[in-house]
């Protein structure tokens, strides 16, 4: 390919690019992360011709890449809220050795505000065999280390993605494009409306973190200290600047002696800013030195502890939101608001982290909420359906929608809504909202507030 700056004092550097269209599919997914995954996964089982794009080199997204190894919205209090897909997952997890099954867990138990929940913990590395089995058995085609670089656009429509990998650029076509990637990549290049570019909220969005694992800890003894003890130490790492939150976050994979740590926090970071995304790496890596020299020296059970690996990628927890059909707001959850075309389920925890500072909001809704099919409709783009972290909702909503379990039921209603526009011939905001309650519920998904008693009652 020839190319020509035509001045030497040119601040734009055009291309004229001609990409080869590769092959067409029924349904694009793009992201491979709790939400993508499962989206591809029950697109694929409605009988959709379906690829999914991951820029990674394994599926599992936040969960496995960044290591945040414990899957959270499975449950609200006693209430389990999450069944189908998601469920199948956990229970492949398991079978392959990743896991022990959801347990009983307290979150952020060093903090002010500690709270009792069920998490599943698990192996991140078992978990992306698991993801692999769980795509390919579908047949679900799978492109690794692929990253969506544009959108394919036909009179606003969206009709495909243009991927850029190590064999240069290509593009595939398809019917309906799930955008999955969390930062909801696809949808604002396609010029779909979004909250959270404003420049005042780059400036203080949820800090990030570097999770990082340790081998050789004695996690029960740490469990055992009393929880006076372990806020008394992590209040004395952030006095000395040793640690970042007022936090001791860990999870363990089975046999409990490791620990998965959520302790650095890398704050004014916009995760859409090239520059920024990259000093969270190297800033959270300087904490994480840190932070593995203060819990040997003073935390028991991390005495003889080793670092062990530190997360492919820094943990994001907030980038952008779709402006779609429906915002879910905290009032809705708060109130339990009940919607006609609910296709998911929430738990909670509502979990929004200060943008400065070592702060956490904390708290459990009292009840499960329902999620409306318009907060996975972008209001303008045709063909494009928006799922996981980045689906309509406010700012704080959005605290009790990100969690993993949730991202997961999402991604099934995504999947099926996909599915059922293909087999139909029609838009996704066309495709009646019963069709894709039934669809869910057939598959053991828990769609409505009914549907969770109902499984509470069964149990
Ligand atoms: C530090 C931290 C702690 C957290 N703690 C918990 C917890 O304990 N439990 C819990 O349940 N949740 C937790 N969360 C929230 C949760 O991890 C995320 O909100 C959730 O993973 C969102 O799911 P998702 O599928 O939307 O995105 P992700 O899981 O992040 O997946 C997005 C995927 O898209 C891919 N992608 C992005 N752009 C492109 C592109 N252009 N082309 C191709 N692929 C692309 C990414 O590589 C990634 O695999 C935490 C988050 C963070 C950051």
């Amino acid at each position: 390919m020839k190319t020509m700056i035509d001045s030497p004092i040119a601040s734009i550097f055009e291309e004229r690019l001609r990409t080869p269209i590769d092959a067409t599919y029924d349904v694009i997914v793009a992201g491979g992360g709790a939400s993508g995954l499962i989206a591809a996964v029950a697109a694929a089982r409605t009988g959709a011709k379906t690829l999914l794009i991951e820029h990674a080199g394994c599926l599992g997204g936040t969960g496995t890449y960044a290591m945040v190894a414990q899957w959270l919205g499975f449950y609200n209090g006693e209430t389990r809220v999450v069944g189908g897909l998601p469920l199948e997952l956990t229970e492949m997890v398991t079978d392959l050795g990743g896991s022990d099954g959801f347990s009983r867990y307290v979150l952020a138990e060093a903090s002010n505000k500690p709270i009792p929940l069920v998490n599943f913990p698990f192996n991140p590395e078992v978990t992306k065999i698991a993801c692999d089995r769980l795509a390919r058995e579908a047949g679900v085609d799978v492109r690794l280390h692929s990253r969506v670089a544009a959108p394919m656009l036909r009179d606003d429509r969206i009709c495909g993605v243009v991927v850029e990998d190590i064999g240069g650029r290509r593009a595939f076509r398809a019917n309906v494009v799930i955008d999955a990637t969390g930062d909801a990549m696809v949808a604002a290049a396609s010029g779909a409306a979004f909250e959270g570019g404003e420049e005042e909220l780059r400036r203080r969005r949820q800090p990030c973190t570097l999770v990082f694992r340790l081998s050789n800890v004695d996690v029960a003894r740490f469990r055992a200290l009393p929880r006076e003890e372990k806020r008394a130490l992590a209040l004395e790492g952030v006095k000395a600047g040793r640690i970042f939150w007022e936090s001791l976050s860990f999870c363990s994979t089975p046999g409990n002696t490791d620990a998965i740590c959520l302790m650095s926090r890398i704050p004014e970071i916009d995760a859409l800013d090239p520059a920024d995304l990259g000093r969270a790496e190297s800033e959270g890596r300087g904490q994480v030195h840190s932070i593995v020299g203060f819990l040997r020296e003073r935390v028991p059970g991390f005495g003889r502890s080793t670092l062990a690996n530190i997360a492919a990628h820094v943990g994001v927890r907030e980038t952008r939101r779709i402006r779609g059909r429906y915002a879910l707001t905290e009032e809705d959850i708060v109130s339990g608001k009940r919607f006609t075309d609910a296709i998911a389920l929430g738990a909670g925890p509502m979990d929004l982290h200060e943008a400065g500072g070592t702060g956490i909001s904390l708290w459990m809704p009292e009840h499960p909420f329902e999620i409306p099919m318009g907060c996975l409709l972008p209001e303008l783009t045709p063909g494009l359906i928006v799922t996981g972290r980045a689906i309509s909702a406010t700012r704080s909503a959005n605290g009790g929608s990100r969690h993993m379990g949730t991202a997961m039921a999402l991604g099934e209603a995504s999947g099926v809504l996909a599915g059922l526009a293909t087999a139909q011939a029609v838009e996704p905001t066309a495709v009646n909202h019963q069709a894709v309650q039934a669809r869910l519920r057939r598959d053991s998904a828990l769609v409505s507030l009914e549907d969770a008693k109902a499984v509470a009652l069964a149990t």
